[in-house]
């Protein structure tokens, strides 16, 4: 799950993160309250969608008197903000953050994430803040540092200072740093992070070192345990299948292809996905029903499925280890009738009870594709999406 900048600067604050005054604003008028209680001299209207690029898209602007506050903000609150990470069809901004203007000297980079191939938390720091910073690793990779954590001593001032140090900073500029990132990784741990992203960390003119934007993702299996994490939620910025698919247990994400696909079990899901592009297929969405697949979950699957204008043909791919094929196979047709299938549907089941599954789907009256393996599926379905077209 992502939060706002906004949302992260205020959870960094409570971990001693020193970061800009700034107030949350979803109206003209009350940016104009906000500007009014920082008091500037400078103030920065900052649009708060869950994605980056704001500054290029012209989602950050800077303003040197009270009464502009009012009218930026006007302009950018309901403007369709498209930046790189946005996709061209842009997001709405629906709230803005008022921010104190910063002094600024120096722009650098620093995340925490959590690396794959060490299985531990990882500072990545640069100099080369502000940027794109997949293009600074792709071009001067050189100009990235990172710092390994051990889980078992956790985060010690000399990971901090080392950090510090590889961002160039001196004197009282390192014991700056050094707070912002032990707080950072204090709260990591806390709220069950996934990354941590600060891009611009700035050096202001001060000799504070704090963070000018903020970008925090959670892991959502460890929600469960942070109600006030789960409060920050914007739903207005996540996917609506995939959100409606998250109600129900289900792991869906959106794909760009036609052909959907309902299975069990992500490694099985992922393989669907290679098999059918292997036979000329796209799939639409990668969906894992999960282990116990009731009849209500696969007919819930079944409507999001096809939500998706994009769909031509789905394929069911199941295996029917702790569920039964029978039970599956009542599922897939009391769906398939629920919603008026209208596109051609591939059925591949396999396990327990496979012969009646089998049945029931070919007794069904309904026009179900049955295959038997999962080449076998693939090909059925790509053929009829092709026929039907
Ligand atoms: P994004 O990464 O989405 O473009 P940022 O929050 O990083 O948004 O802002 C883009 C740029 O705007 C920053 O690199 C910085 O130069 C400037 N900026 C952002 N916030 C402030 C601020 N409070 N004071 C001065 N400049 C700022
Ligand atoms: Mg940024």
């Amino acid at each position: 799950m992502n939060i706002h900048e906004y949302q992260a600067k205020q959870l960094l604050a409570k971990y001693g993160v020193a970061v800009p005054r700034g107030h949350v604003a979803y109206t003209a008028p009350e940016a104009h309250e906000a500007a009014k209680q920082l008091g500037g001299p400078v103030w920065v209207v900052k649009a708060q969608i869950h994605a980056g690029g704001r500054g290029k898209g012209g989602g950050v602007k800077v303003v040197k008197s009270l009464d502009e506050v009012w009218p930026t903000s006007e302009k950018m609150l309901g403007m369709t903000l498209v930046t790189k990470q946005t996709g061209p069809a842009g997001k709405e901004v629906k709230r803005i953050y008022i921010e104190e203007g910063c002094d600024i000297k120096r722009e650098l980079y620093l995340s925490l994430l959590i690396d794959r191939a060490t299985s531990r938390i990882t500072v990545i720091a640069s100099t080369e803040g502000g940027m794109d910073i997949e293009e600074v690793a792709a071009a001067t990779p050189e100009k990235i540092h990172t710092v390994t954590i051990d889980p078992l001593t956790g985060m010690m001032p000399f990971h901090a200072r080392k950090v510090a140090f590889s961002l160039g900073l001196e004197g009282k500029q390192v014991n700056s740093c050094v707070k912002t990132v032990l707080g950072m990784y204090k709260a990591f741990i806390d709220l069950d992070a996934s990354m941590m992203e600060i891009n611009p960390l700035v050096v202001t003119g001060g000799g504070d070192v704090i963070p000018l934007d903020a970008k925090m993702n959670f892991d959502d299996n460890a929600l469960f345990r942070h109600k006030d994490i789960q409060e920050l939620r914007d739903e207005d910025e996540e996917d609506p299948a995939e959100r409606e698919a998250a109600r129900h247990d289900l792991n869906y994400i959106k794909l760009d292809g036609s052909i959907g696909c309902m299975v069990n079990g992500a490694g099985l899901a992922m393989s669907t996905m290679d098999i059918i592009k292997l036979y000329g297929g796209d799939p639409a969405n990668f969906l894992d029903v999960g282990g116990g697949a009731t009849k209500d979950r696969v007919t819930e699957a079944f409507k999001i499925i096809l939500r998706d204008p994009n769909v031509e043909g789905i394929l069911v791919n199941i295996f029917g280890g702790i569920m039964r094929c029978d039970v599956i196979a009542e599922g897939v047709v009391s769906a398939a009738r629920e919603v008026s299938l209208n596109v051609p549907l591939v059925v591949r089941l396999e396990g327990t009870n496979v012969d009646l599954g089998k049945q029931i789907l070919s007794q069904s009256g309904l026009p179900i594709i049955s295959a038997d393996d999962l080449g076998d599926a693939a090909e059925k379905i790509v053929k009829a999406v092709k026929e039907a077209a």
